[in-house]
């Protein structure tokens, strides 16, 4: 085992963690200390050596390492881990028993007590992300507790550490039974693929389960949805489902394509009814507008950041563009869902983005609901960015 090091922090810090604060920056350290072997545990003192909290050491695009403990006697190990993997089930107890969903989070970083992991389950196989080699170190001891505490039928890994937070691409198989390819999972009914040792992606973003099913019971019945950067279509599933009159599912990756007709057919919707376009967003927008095509809902959650050949676009500068070039083929009263995973801004920011595109088009507008991470993604108020997940849902009024 990696020898734990003692860590004086400065004094704002040392409050910050005692109030549970769990990101540990580099800020916070009081002195330039060599911190060299990634999953080393610290213990953070504080100006009169007085232990604050412990935690570890792992390098993540924000931050470098999380607190893991306030108990002085609490020791790191297989068993500390066992504690917290049961705890998040018993959390999400009513997951495991709801049998028309059989995917969800079972463990969300800090706001389940570990920073840099999280852990998905699809119908008995889990799949465990890893954001830092500094938690990736304690592999052993994670996995054989997670083997004590559930029953696995296997076990895949996502290592999101190769530089600043990319996914090394990998063989993602750890252990058990193999997966099949695909893996039909369910959720609230509906089926959707899922690959999990295919890429970074795995099919669905499980973050957005209630906006799916939303869509689906609320919103789609009779209308005419653009999915903008589609990926496997899954919101257009529920659209569908829901009684769209037809989706228009829009991405630029050659593989959504053979993924989002594979998604209708494993819901028993004729592929041939609905429009699949592999094109940039930005091209097809101009196309559109060009047209005069309009929608009565247009469903806007791209990448926090994303480069094309013509094209860059940063949530955190360019939403209000892309808000802006989709009310233009939104129909009077028609819905336009934006979401955005981008942790740099927070909802209060984003409803300013809505407000500043609706203003440039001189657009009135009013907001139907809105949404952030469901219970199984669990957050904690300590750690506001980890709540990233923003939905709303906007009528065009005019
Ligand atoms: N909304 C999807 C997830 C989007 S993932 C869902 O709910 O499942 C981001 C997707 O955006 C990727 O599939 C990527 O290929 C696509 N993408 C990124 N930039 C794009 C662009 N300029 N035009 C079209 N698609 C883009």
């Amino acid at each position: 085992m990696i020898k734990p090091i003692k860590l004086k922090i400065n004094s704002s810090s040392v409050k910050d963690f005692k109030e549970g604060q769990p990101l540990i920056t580099e800020a916070a350290l009081k002195e330039k200390h060599v911190l060299k072997e990634q999953g080393a545990i610290l213990e953070l003192l504080d100006e009169k050596g007085q232990f604050v909290a412990k935690g570890y050491y792992g390098i993540q695009n924000k931050g470098i390492g999380w607190i893991l403990t306030k108990d002085k006697h609490e020791k790191i190990d297989q068993s500390f881990f066992e504690r917290k993997l049961k705890q998040a089930l018993e959390y999400r107890k009513s997951f495991f028993q709801d049998l028309s969903t059989t995917a969800f989070r079972v463990f969300n970083g800090e706001g389940d007590g570990i920073g840099g992991i999280t852990i998905d389950y699809f119908d008995g196989y889990y799949l465990i992300n890893w954001y830092s080699e500094g938690i990736h170190r304690w592999k052993k001891e994670i996995i054989q507790a997670l083997t004590k505490v559930v029953e696995l039928k296997g076990l895949y890994e996502k290592k999101r550490f190769a530089n600043k937070g990319t996914y090394m691409d990998d063989d993602d198989f750890v252990l058990g039974e193999k997966s099949p390819c695909p893996l039909i999972v369910k959720e609230n009914g509906m089926n959707y693929a899922i690959y999990l040792n295919d890429g970074a992606m795995v099919g669905i973003f499980l973050d957005q389960r209630e906006v799916r099913k939303l869509i689906r019971d609320k919103y789609a019945k009779g209308k005419t949805v653009l999915n903008t950067f589609s990926y496997t279509a899954a919101f257009s599933v529920a659209a569908a489902l829901g009684g769209a009159k037809k989706t228009t599912s829009v991405d630029l990756a050659n593989r959504s394509k053979a993924k989002t007709i594979e998604h209708f057919q494993m819901n028993g919707i004729n592929d041939e009814e609905q429009d699949i376009i592999v094109e940039d967003v930005f091209q097809y927008f101009k196309y559109a507008v060009r047209k005069g095509l309009k929608f009565d809902m247009v469903i806007l959650d791209p990448p926090s950041f994303a480069r094309s050949k013509k094209h860059t676009f940063s949530a955190g500068k360019d939403y209000p563009d892309l808000l802006e070039q989709a009310i233009q083929i939104t129909e009077k009263h028609g819905i336009i869902v934006a979401s955005s995973n981008c942790s740099t801004f927070n909802m209060k920011r984003f409803k300013d983005f809505i407000a500043k595109a609706f203003k440039a088009t001189g657009d009135q507008y009013k907001i139907h609901e809105e949404y952030q991470l469901p219970r199984d993604f669990k957050t904690i108020k300590e750690y506001k960015e980890g709540n990233y997940l923003k939905v709303v849902f906007i009528e065009k009024i005019s």
